[in-house]
């Protein structure tokens, strides 16, 4: 018999696995070094997601996203091993107003909140069970 931590410690791995192969996928990863967070959405596979993430660091500083703003300016990493799935969609509006319900729930999430603020309660109310 496998002892429960170690079990806890496989099963998790192959969430970790599993997620990365997951497309159409709205995400959240966080920082390692303070409570920022990070949520996104993306149709492709998430590792593919997250490798562009970790390379936009390599950008011109004018073109950089808030990811690397956070990383740079702080001098602080992502937990990027961790990324959570926190909602699939495949269709891409859905996804988008998933992404920005959970956004809008995030209490330090690092994102630019402009577009959250004419989210509808309705929508809100759809995930709010998720
Ligand atoms: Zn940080």
């Amino acid at each position: 018999m496998i002892p429960k931590k170690l079990d806890h410690i496989i099963k998790r791995g192959k969430d970790v696995l599993t997620n990365m192969r997951k497309n159409g996928v709205v995400y959240k990863f966080d920082c390692q070094n303070c409570n920022s967070c990070y949520v996104g959405q993306t149709k492709q596979h998430l590792e593919v997601r997250i490798k562009e993430h970790k390379c936009d660091i390599k950008k011109h500083v004018s073109n950089q996203s808030v990811v690397s703003k956070h990383r740079l300016s702080n001098n602080h990493e992502f937990d990027w091993v961790n990324t959570k799935v926190l909602h699939q969609e495949s269709h891409w509006k859905r996804r988008e107003i998933a992404e920005m319900c959970f956004i809008k729930r995030q209490e330090h999430s690092i994102n630019v909140q402009k577009d959250t603020e004419n989210l509808l309660d309705v929508y809100d109310s759809i995930f709010k069970c998720m």
